[in-house]
């Protein structure tokens, strides 16, 4: 590795590297990706690959997911990368969450999203979009469906992206390169150095590292979310993703 200059050299390649790089690619810079290990192994390849609309708080996030959302779908056919489910079902187990459900409709958010009863279901079963009996939905209220989002498998799509930013959008990898400094310019890695106008930093959850002097203000706390996969029943298949009306709780929108 030489001492290459670059106009944006970014740090990580995860979901939040790689989009500053697709964007800066966008912009007709030059740019490379610096990533320690062989490929990516941080929690952009361990999530559930769930591409969020709605639920995102109001306003400039909405307006960034929906951004998102259009990104993804613009690289996924580009990339190759498979949808495994279209748009999001969240059924609705309490009043509260019904009442939720109808106030969100009423919001700009609530755009192309709709609200079924229990009596809508038999309707939607004999269109073919679930079975009541496997989905267990007798003892809920009702339905709200986004057709916004999308789910893909994060261990596949994002080695197929980093794969089509290198050989067909031109964006340079320098994997198995830890960034140990930078300093002005310069980023200096386990290999060589590297020189860029600017460099941005996305090492992910690490908190000691090199984004360290950078982040060190903050009062940052890692915490855990926990995965669960399930092995589902031969020839069961989802109809889109689901969520239990929890997920109103943990959703700002
Ligand atoms: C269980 C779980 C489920 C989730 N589900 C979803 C979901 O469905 N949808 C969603 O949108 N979000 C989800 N998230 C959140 C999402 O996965 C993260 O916000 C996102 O992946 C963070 O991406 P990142 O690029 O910042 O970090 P990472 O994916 O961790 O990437 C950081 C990269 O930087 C590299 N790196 C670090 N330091 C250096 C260095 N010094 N030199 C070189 N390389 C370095 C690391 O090796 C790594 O490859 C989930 C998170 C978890 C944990």
């Amino acid at each position: 590795m030489t001492n290459k200059n670059y106009d944006l050299l970014v740090v990580g390649s995860g979901i939040v590297g790689l989009a500053h790089a697709y964007e800066a690619k966008k912009r007709g810079l030059s740019v490379a990706i610096v990533e320690q290990n062989a490929s990516c192994t941080g929690a952009s390849i361990r999530n559930f690959g769930f591409i969020t609309v709605s639920g995102q708080s109001s306003r400039d996030t909405w307006r960034r997911a929906v951004y998102s959302a259009q990104v993804w779908r613009e690289l996924a056919s580009l990339a190759n990368i498979k949808v495994l489910h279209q748009g999001t079902w969240i059924v609705c187990q309490r009043p509260e969450a019904v009442e939720v459900a109808k106030a969100f409709l009423q919001t700009p958010m609530g755009v192309d999203c709709k609200y079924y009863p229990l009596a809508d279901y038999p309707t939607l079963e004999a269109l073919g979009h679930f079975n009541i009996e496997s989905l267990n939905l007798k003892n809920s209220l009702g339905l709200l469906y986004s057709p916004h989002e999308f789910r893909v498998e994060s261990r596949e799509a994002i080695p197929q992206l980093a794969n089509y930013f290198e050989n067909e959008l031109g964006i340079d990898f320098y994997w198995e390169t830890e960034v140990l400094s930078i300093s002005g310019s310069a980023i200096h890695t386990s290999n060589n150095g590297l020189n860029a106008q600017r460099i941005v930093l996305c090492p992910g959850s690490q908190l000691t590292g090199v984004a360290k002097p950078f982040i060190e203000k903050y009062d940052l706390k890692l915490c855990t979310l926990q995965m669960l996969r399930v092995k589902v029943q031969d020839g069961f298949v989802l109809p889109g993703s689901i969520m239990t009306d929890n997920s109103l709780a943990r959703y700002l929108g």
